[in-house]
């Protein structure tokens, strides 16, 4: 369910302009606006889920999709062999600073570890 106040949600419906990378009935993938590394894109589940602590059992399938997206749009940009990072930031300790579920898709650039 759209949340009218979410970021994220308006550009699922196409209030906020983004670069979109990938779209499909389930899911939507878009560059970062300040992106981290060359390759910066964020991959969202269309439904409103406020984080991965809001995913439930019955969203098993939207994750792995989330998750197979992401690979797919890494092969597509090129990052198989170089390699490349995916991370889901969660609340305050973890950095998520808007509240609609999504993955971190980061590459073109050799990542430091650990993360800040
Ligand atoms: P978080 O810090 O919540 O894990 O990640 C949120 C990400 O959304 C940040 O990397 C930030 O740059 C990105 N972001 C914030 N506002 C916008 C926007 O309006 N458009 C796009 N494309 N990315 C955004
Ligand atoms: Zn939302």
């Amino acid at each position: 369910m759209a949340d009218n106040e979410c970021l994220f949600c308006k550009i699922v419906v196409g209030d906020v302009p983004a670069d979109i990378v990938y779209e499909d009935d389930e899911v939507l993938a878009f560059r970062d606006i300040n992106p981290q590394a060359p390759i910066h894109v964020l991959v969202i589940p269309k439904q409103h889920l406020d984080s991965l602590a809001s995913v439930a059992d019955e969203n098993r399938n939207l994750m792995g999709h989330i998750m197979l997206t992401a690979k797919e749009i890494a092969r597509d940009e090129g990052l198989s062999h170089s390699g490349y990072r995916t991370v889901i930031n969660v609340g305050a300790d973890g950095g998520q600073t808007v509240n609609h579920l999504h993955l971190h898709l980061l590459g073109g650039r050799a990542l430091r570890w650990p993360p800040g």
